[in-house]
């Protein structure tokens, strides 16, 4: 087993070989990725050393110190959080030598394209549908909300591919290339003025069974992989204390003294402390992530994340009273980072509402504590056995 001073000494040789200083961006990102130091409990020659998972903030801190870049997690959010541990998880050894390394890197990004019209809480319900064709799928359907579809390279796609079988066992999970002329992309025009997302029509896309993942008609328990990661990627992220939107109101409080009342006061510090609890909750979370159970709690993490950013950033707008009415410009943009904090107030306002959609809502997230953290009966499901094409729709 690889140990914190093997991993230390790795690092060293590292910067040794490809000095930061005088290395390029992206070479240097490929030569840690080869040397095992992208993420440590990976497996070998796929970016890791199948050393413990915790031993990656011993890496970290010694480029951190040697002023190593490192790669843009929030540009590579989807791929990192999602696409990854799938792939990881259900893909062919090919999937992962091909796929694994220009992820992390940064070299190529990644959407999701699960949503689509009928198809959002009821995810299973997804009528895009995957025909077999010799080696390949042709894949004809409608997906929505598809965060970053105008970036990315490729897509973890999920599409229908038995519509006799009950809607979660016809499911089959594929990589779709988002560069295929069968693949259109359009923007769709947010709350905030942006356009993160998308609409994606897929006409004709072929793909390769190559790039299935998991089994024919196993797609269901593959997205499982996905969505459990998913709520951890943006219930649990690592920020430090006053980090996030607490961090903006602080900052507005400190630098605003005449707005102050007490009132505020003390919504503000209620805000404080639990933005505090949730920042350590998620410290927790990830304790259980290295221990490799990423766990329905995701979901209450998640939850607390989207309720939090939407008070805290009510709060702020009230606290700057007529200035925080203002709305820094409309004009429509297609970012490429999904930015919670940017901007001014009104724009962390708006922005949040989707907190408590994307990813899940927090309606669809009270279900699943409810049934799989804390045992209570389940929501009457009666269309489990009956075949998706039977289906009201
Ligand atoms: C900013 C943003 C980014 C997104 N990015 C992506 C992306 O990259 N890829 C992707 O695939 N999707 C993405 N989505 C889509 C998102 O996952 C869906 O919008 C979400 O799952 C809800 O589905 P829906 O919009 O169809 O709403 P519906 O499922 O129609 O829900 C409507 C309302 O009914 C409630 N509801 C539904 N079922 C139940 C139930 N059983 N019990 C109680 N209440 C219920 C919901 O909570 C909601 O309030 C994104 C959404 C947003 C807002």
């Amino acid at each position: 087993m690889t140990d914190a001073e093997e991993l230390r000494a790795r690092t060293r040789t590292l910067l040794e070989e490809h000095p930061p200083a005088t290395t390029d961006r992206t070479d240097f990102l490929r030569a840690r990725f080869d040397a095992g130091l992208a993420w440590v409990h990976y497996p070998v020659g796929l970016g890791g050393l199948d050393a413990p998972r915790a031993l990656q903030s011993v890496v970290d801190a010694e480029l951190a110190a040697a002023g190593a870049p490192d790669n843009d997690p929030r540009k590579i959010g989807i791929g990192l959080g999602m696409a990854a541990p799938t792939v990881l998880a259900h893909g062919s050894d090919e999937v992962k030598r091909r796929f694994l390394r220009p992820l992390w890197v940064g070299e190529e990004v990644w959407c999701q394209l699960f949503s689509e019209p009928g198809a959002g809480s009821d995810l299973a319900a997804l009528a895009t549908r995957a025909v077999r064709d010799g080696e390949d799928w042709v894949v004809d359907g409608q997906k929505v909300w598809t965060s970053s579809a105008h970036t990315a390279r490729w897509a973890i796609l999920i599409a229908r591919t038995d519509p006799d079988a009950p809607k979660h066992r016809g499911i089959t999970y594929f990589v779709c290339d988002m560069t295929d002329p069968g693949v259109e992309v359009r923007p769709l025009r947010q709350i905030t003025g942006e356009a993160e997302f998308n609409e994606v029509f897929l006409t004709g896309v072929r793909i390769p069974d190559a790039h299935r993942l998991g089994e024919v008609g196993d797609g269901w328990r593959v997205a499982q992989t996905t969505l459990m990661n998913e709520r951890v990627s943006i219930g649990g992220s690592r920020i430090p204390r006053e980090g996030g939107m607490i961090g903006k109101a602080a900052t507005t409080w400190r630098e605003r003294p005449e707005l102050r009342t007490h009132e505020l006061h003390r919504r503000l510090l209620d805000h404080w402390v639990d933005a505090e609890v949730a920042r350590l909750a998620g410290e927790r979370l990830r304790q259980q992530l290295v221990a490799g159970r990423p766990g329905p709690e995701g979901s209450a993490m998640k939850l607390a994340f989207a309720r939090l950013n939407q008070a805290i950033s009510g709060l702020e707008v009230e606290l700057l009273g007529d200035e925080g009415l203002l709305y820094g410009e409309w004009e429509m943009r297609r970012p490429n980072l999904v930015d919670f904090t940017g901007r001014d107030a009104g724009y962390r306002y708006l922005r949040s509402k989707g907190n408590s959609i994307e990813g899940g809502t927090s309606e669809v997230l009270l279900n699943i504590v409810a049934e799989r953290v804390l045992g209570l009966p389940p929501e009457p499901r009666n269309d489990k056995d009956v075949a998706w094409k039977d289906l009201a729709r």
